[in-house]
């Protein structure tokens, strides 16, 4: 006999979507089961997102009044577009009144994790699901293996694909993992972490004419920056004194604080956006129903918005069997989801040199950017995509 495990909700996937929602469901009263394949400690160590907007914050401190967030995490009140050496800061609680936050994504699961267990809420840890069965029936079931391989069966009320951009649950919704609408670009990102004081105190986003760097922070000990490189580079095939002479390169007018580099990736760009969000019972958030590139820093801000959206909508259909708001679940979170790709899109296509860009898009770019810097209505465009949209409810 496989083992079965029933609950209301089954939730795939313990990333910021998948505790966030099983958290604000708790707090309906609603009772969850979140499966994820890695080990707790991979899930705590591995380094992601780190700028969380202002209703994020928000939310997980109503989820948690004594987050870290606060202590841990530091406020920025503001970005800097360099464009040729030049620093344009844009001012966000002047331009509109909100901040965001630099406090990396491990941090907030490690916070939102420990609460779960804490309360006495268990989280499956190095447990894959496999498939869902009967998406669209009122008796989803997740098929997967435990830690072991062995097979184990969750019959639920509503199956959760919060399984991130390699989503398993998106098939069953989709009719396929890779169906969408799907934008690559012809860049990618080299990331680095390194061990030095920070460069800066904000994050600086420098347009130069040799190329796009992102100056960005983790602690007082710990810095993160990034360059555009082509997607195929091999992150090894640099040597630590290359890496340092690039970023110099790139953000003229600052000379960056340079320490030993302990960890090297290249991030590749892509914008998708799942052609179904909702299949009857069986619903996509985060990552496995949208990716953006990263230069927005919106991919995990999105996670928690459709979240916010989602988890109404479940808790009128679990608590008082209205499915007026599930039914309205994908055309809500569209509509952020859709702002969302565009400023990402547009952030990313204004900052970066694509490989075929000729002498006239150059100079238009450098038209554009001036165009925002040196406007009020510009910055505040942007400072208030950046600091993030007030969450839709679907009310
Ligand atoms: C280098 C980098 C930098 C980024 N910077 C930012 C930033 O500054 N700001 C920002 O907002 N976003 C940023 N992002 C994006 C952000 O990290 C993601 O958008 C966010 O993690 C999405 O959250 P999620 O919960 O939807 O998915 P994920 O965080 O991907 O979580 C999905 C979880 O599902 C689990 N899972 C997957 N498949 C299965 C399965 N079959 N069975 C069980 N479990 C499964 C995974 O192990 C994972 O834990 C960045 C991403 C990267 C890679």
């Amino acid at each position: 006999m496989t083992p079965t495990i029933r609950t209301r909700v089954a939730i795939v996937g313990a990333g910021p979507a998948g505790l966030i929602l099983s958290h604000l469901l708790a707090d309906a009263g609603i009772e969850s089961v979140v499966i994820d394949q890695r080990s707790r400690r991979e899930i705590e160590t591995t380094i992601r997102a780190g700028i969380l907007e202002q209703g994020t914050v928000d939310l997980l401190t109503a989820i948690d009044p004594g987050t870290r967030v606060h202590t841990v995490g530091q406020r920025h009140d503001g970005i800097e577009l360099r464009v040729q050496g030049e620093g344009h800061r844009i001012d966000f609680p002047g331009l509109v009144g909100r901040s965001v936050w630099l406090y990396p994504q491990h941090e907030v699961l490690t916070d939102l994790l420990a609460l779960r267990l804490a309360r006495g809420q268990d989280v499956l840890f190095e447990t894959t699901a496999v498939r869902v069965e009967g998406a669209d029936t009122t008796t989803p079931r997740v098929i997967g293996t435990d830690a072991e391989g062995a097979g184990f069966v969750i019959d639920a009320e509503v199956v959760v694909g919060a399984d991130g951009s390699r989503s398993v649950v998106r098939q069953a919704v989709a009719g396929s993992s890779r169906d969408g609408y799907f934008r690559e670009y012809p860049f990618a990102w080299f990331g680095i972490l390194c061990e030095a004081p920070p460069s800066s105190h904000e994050l600086i986003y420098s347009n130069s004419d040799d190329g796009f760097a992102l100056i960005s922070q983790r602690s007082p000990e710990v810095q993160r920056m990034y360059f555009q490189c082509d997607p195929d580079t091999d992150p090894h095939a640099l040597s630590e004194a290359e890496i340092w002479d690039t970023l110099q390169r790139r953000v003229p007018g600052t000379t960056l604080t340079e320490g030993p580099i302990f960890q090297r990736d290249v991030l590749r760009f892509r914008s998708f956006v799942a052609h179904e969000l909702r299949r009857g019972r069986t619903v996509l958030v985060g990552d496995a129903a949208h990716t953006v590139p990263p230069t927005g820093a919106k991919g995990m801000n999105l996670a928690v918005a459709d979240v916010v959206v989602l988890a109404r909508a479940l808790t009128a259909l679990l608590a008082d069997n209205d499915e007026r708001l599930i039914d309205g679940y994908a055309d809500t979170a569209l509509r952020r989801i859709w702002k969302a790709q565009h400023f990402s899109w547009w952030m990313t296509s204004m900052l970066h040199t694509a490989p075929d860009a000729s002498e006239f898009d150059r100079r238009r770019q450098l038209g554009e950017l001036r165009s925002v810097v040196e406007s009020e209505s510009g910055r505040a465009f942007l400072a208030e995509a950046y600091t993030g949209w007030p969450f839709e409810t679907g009310l």
